[in-house]
């Protein structure tokens, strides 16, 4: 009996949903405030013209700056086809598909799930607390057989950061059994609280990093692992031959030179200005029943009907991320912090709509 080419496929992969990402889900916006994006771009030069030749598999120039900026040794940096891939690799290389399981705690990134999911791994999730803070009893009872734990810090989409000692004794917990993966993709803008001096005392820590938001380069693909030396040997054994090509290996280290990290600070400090300002507007809007603090370049709000606000920007080519599918977050939309010309279309679009229990001709 002939099959058909769904048939043929593995079962986790028919059964998959894929991620839902920003450019999957479309629109036709003009304002788009749904990926976490820097709103602006620079122009860049390509100065490596040998496209000739296959790449470096580890652009001695980015690992270095990289490890130099992270302040970590170039032996403790890995970099991939941005920090999703990175995700991945940790996934192949430490869990054996059908047996192993990786834990995350939602609330948080979806791509923690569909990478699981793709390679055949179990993934088991532990609920946020309700201050998005981990539930330290709960993740130790679920502990047997986790390989892989993903924390994201600060989180995406709640914009906090994780508590630091519930990251030590997550640590604790875990050393000898699994590895503990913080994601610190938007970690520029509370740099304060990273993890990577940690790395001296965890040999299960692994850190993942990204050019994607702060350094404004989410269409360069390129993001890193920071880890001690055993991990990162391990994910060069399933990492691809080439994972970058010349000319993203090629502006990455251009924007991670001191003049491109000059610009990324400067760009980070625009950001916390407008966002600021942007918090404070959506404080006084009617339709916004709470704002939540945020350490990132995105802020999450809980409307009075959002998925009314959501496809009132919408129409108006605003484009929002709706969050009102995940635990604990229905009515939840989350805005990344664009121009203030952005936020300001914002404002003015969700100013005219009603709070709860008004309707539009009440208010
Ligand atoms: N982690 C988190 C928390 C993210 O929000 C994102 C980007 N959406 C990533 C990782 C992946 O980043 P990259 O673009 O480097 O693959």
């Amino acid at each position: 009996m002939s099959s058909t080419i769904e048939d043929l496929a593995r079962d986790n992969v028919r059964a998959l949903t894929p991620y839902q990402s920003a450019r999957r889900l479309g629109g036709n916006g003009d304002v788009w405030l749904n990926a976490n994006e820097f709103a602006q771009t620079q122009t860049w030069q390509l100065t490596q013209q040998t496209l000739n030749r296959y790449p470096e598999c580890q652009p001695k120039a980015v690992i270095e700056r990289y490890a130099a900026y992270a302040g970590v040794q170039p032996e403790q940096v890995l970099v991939s086809r941005g920090a999703d891939e990175g995700i991945e690799l940790l996934i192949r290389a430490f869990c054996e598909p059908g047996k192993d399981a990786v834990l995350y705690c939602p609330p948080t990134y979806g791509m923690y799930s569909v990478s699981a999911e793709t390679i055949g791994v179990e993934y088991r999730t532990v609920p946020a607390l309700e201050d998005w803070q981990l539930d330290l009893p709960a993740i130790a009872e679920q502990l047997d057989g986790v390989k892989v734990l993903f924390v994201c810090s600060p989180n995406n989409p709640t914009g906090n950061l994780i508590n630091p000692d519930d990251l030590r004794q997550l640590l604790a917990m875990t050393a000898g059994k699994a590895i503990v993966v913080a994601d610190e993709a938007y970690i520029e803008f509370c740099p304060q609280a990273t993890l990577a001096g940690w790395l001296k005392e965890y040999p299960h820590l692994v850190i993942l990093r990204t050019l994607s938001k702060a350094f404004a380069l989410a269409g360069l693909r390129c993001g890193f692992t920071l880890a001690n030396k055993p991990v990162i040997d391990l994910l060069m054994k399933v990492i691809a031959p080439y994972p970058l090509s010349t000319p993203v290996a090629d502006i990455a280290a251009q924007a991670l030179s001191e003049a491109g990290l000059a610009l990324m600070r400067s760009n980070v400090a625009d950001v916390l200005s407008t966002r600021e300002w942007l918090i404070e507007q959506l404080q006084s809007c009617d339709c916004v029943e709470a704002v939540f603090p945020s350490e990132t370049n995105y802020v999450l709000a809980r409307f009075s009907a959002s998925s009314n606000v959501f496809k009132t920007l919408w129409d108006q080519g605003i484009i929002l991320r709706d969050q009102n599918k995940q635990p604990s977050l229905s009515g939840c939309l989350r805005i990344t912090v664009g121009t203030r010309a952005e936020c300001e279309r914002v404002i003015s679009a969700l100013r005219p709509l009603a709070g709860a229990g008004l309707s539009l001709e009440q208010a």
